[in-house]
């Protein structure tokens, strides 16, 4: 039953980036009635919110961005070979122009709770502006790095000066010229922004808990030559990166590391350092599943980050002792050169803990630091922060908070069980953060339309998976995982860095062979999945 101030339509998408836009376009083109609600004043998603000094993808322009329309990777011109946060963000606007999406997206609008009625099979929505709606789809476009995370410090609010979260940065920009100002956090965001304010600012305070490894972007304005080439059989680029593990082209080898001597082994880490990027990861097949080739590749980088930072203590501390690409690997300009600057201070918050926020700065390890301005670049409440954020209740009122208490539980990361037509973009137990996102989301897009598309022909009401599918599912994602190094760090691939978040391993590895699995699924009815006749 719906009153008459709940507003009927067939799907409901949440967020507006890369997720939002294209799955609105794919609904819309068969058909159906879609809103799509955004938090954020414009559309973007991560490169509305992201607009910290040195913000760009560290996935080649080239390969992040849409395939599914020819005619746009065609059009398109990407300037630089990682595309920086503004000219991402004019290509996403000119996607919502392009495909004339923005009639079907409410901005600055949260989407609070979803409801699921089972008399109707239908959700009904409730949004921040007091709007009420009902629809049979409901997708979570929500993003798994949309959920910031802010620490929490005594004394907080008696900072005087200004504070920021690199997620959440102000759009007319900041001027760190003249003031004093600490960093919080070393990861991806941290190592893009930190060389830009060390050159603006009187003097940067850089506060790490973990060094991260980081390999030099070596970014550069991209050869039209290049470009040109590329564009005149994308579809190859495409499909080579299809079939990489990350779904984008990390030039992976077949052969071990620990097959070479050691001789072949730097030259190949030497080249790939020098060419730059996340690649560096590629470089042997064993890199992430041996810890005597991980070594091989730590050591290094290493040995890179002594060579590059004078001063022994400092490179000491820079120095990470865990799984090279355990943690999400970073990809930087002139970061650790920016630890050889005299107006930049390194402060290891394992010896010096940060105690408090005070009037004129912060203090750790019983030290005051008068600073300006505090940047917090501590990242995100990854992969179910966002979606949890949303108070969505399924069969008998479960509530997804409840059923995910222990950690996330998915099949394929696209539904849960007890949650009829809810879909996940990029869910935990998909490829997402493991992957070129991009790919990852058109092809959860896809597989969603479709599968859409076929409940509709098929006269069917709903879809969800049953709890054999997907408790096996689980079980499956963790065994290709515990095959890996990636469990053995604390990373916030498994919500270490949240407290009190539950320990599970979140990403499924492996992007072509995910992406078999879920097509064979689709193909064999949705195997593993019920579906209801239609109401
Ligand atoms: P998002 O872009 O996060 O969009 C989700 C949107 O949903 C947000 O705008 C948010 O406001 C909105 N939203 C959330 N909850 C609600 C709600 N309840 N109501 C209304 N709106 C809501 N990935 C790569 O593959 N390669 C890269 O190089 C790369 N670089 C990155 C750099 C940075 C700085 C960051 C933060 C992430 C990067 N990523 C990268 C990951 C990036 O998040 C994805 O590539 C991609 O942009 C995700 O798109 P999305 O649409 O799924 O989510």
């Amino acid at each position: 039953m719906t009153t008459a101030t709940t507003r009927d339509l067939d799907a409901i998408v949440v967020g507006a980036g890369f997720a939002g836009l294209y799955m609105l376009h794919r609904l819309r083109s068969l058909g159906l009635t879609v809103r799509a609600f955004e938090a954020g004043s414009g559309v973007g998603g991560t490169w509305f919110w992201n607009r910290y000094p040195g913000a760009r993808c560290d996935v080649e322009s080239m390969e992040y961005s849409y395939q599914f329309s020819d005619e746009l990777q065609q059009d398109w011109q990407w300037t630089e070979r990682y595309s920086s946060q503004p000219e991402i963000l004019r290509y996403l606007n000119h996607v919502a122009d392009r495909f004339d999406l923005r009639g079907d997206i409410q901005l600055e609008t949260r989407v609070e709770s979803a409801v699921y009625d089972e008399e109707s099979a239908r959700w009904t929505v409730r949004t921040s502006d007091g709007g009420q709606w009902s629809a049979r789809y409901f997708i979570m476009a929500t993003g798994c790095l949309s959920s910031t995370n802010l620490p929490k410090f005594p004394g907080q609010d008696t900072f005087r000066g200004q504070t920021f979260h690199t997620g959440r940065w102000p759009h007319e920009g900041v001027d760190f010229s003249g003031k004093r100002v600490a960093v919080i956090g070393t990861g991806s965001s941290a190592v893009q922004a930190i060389p830009l304010i060390a050159e603006e600012a009187e003097h940067l305070y850089v506060f790490q808990r973990t060094p991260n490894f980081s390999i030099p972007a070596r970014n550069h304005p991209l050869d039209p030559a290049e470009v040109a080439r590329i564009k005149k059989d994308y579809a190859e680029l495409r499909s080579r990166a299809a079939g990489m593990p990350f779904g984008f082209n990390t030039r992976s080898e077949e052969v071990a590391a620990l097959d070479v001597s050691e001789q072949e082994r730097l030259a190949e880490y030497e080249r790939r350092w020098e060419s730059g990027g996340l690649p560096f990861l590629g470089a042997f097949s064993d890199l992430i599943t041996s810890r005597e080739a991980n070594d091989t590749a730590a050591d290094f980088v290493r040995a890179k980050i002594r060579e590059i930072v004078r001063d022994r203590e400092v490179a000491d501390l820079l120095t990470p002792r865990t799984v090279l690409g355990c943690k999400r690997l970073c990809s930087d300009t002139h970061y650790y050169e920016t630890f050889n600057r005299p107006n930049v201070t390194l402060i290891d918050v394992t010896s010096r803990p940060i105690e408090a926020l005070t009037p004129g700065g912060l203090t750790a390890g019983g030290v005051e630091y008068e600073v300006d301005a505090i940047v917090f670049a501590t990242g995100f409440d990854a992969m179910t922060g966002a979606l949890l954020a949303v108070d969505i209740r399924g069969r008998d009122g479960l509530a997804l908070r409840q059923k995910w208490s222990e950690g996330p539980r998915t099949y394929l990361g696209l539904a849960t069980a007890g949650f009829p037509n809810l879909f996940f973009i990029t869910g935990p137990g998909s490829p997402s953060v493991l992957s070129n996102m991009v790919p990852s989301i058109e092809q959860h897009v896809n597989w969603i339309s479709a599968c859409i598309a076929y409940l509709r022909s098929s006269g069917k009401s709903s879809i969800e998976p049953n709890r054999d599918a997907e408790n096996a599912w689980a079980l499956h994602v963790n065994e290709i995982a515990d095959a890996t190094l990636y469990p053995t760090c604390n990373s916030w691939y498994i919500g270490a860095n949240i407290p009190g978040k539950p320990r599970v391993f979140m990403p499924y590895l492996g992007f072509p062979e995910y992406v078999e699995k879920a097509d064979a699924i689709a193909a064999n009815g949705y195997e593993g999945f019920e579906l209801s006749a239609q109401k």
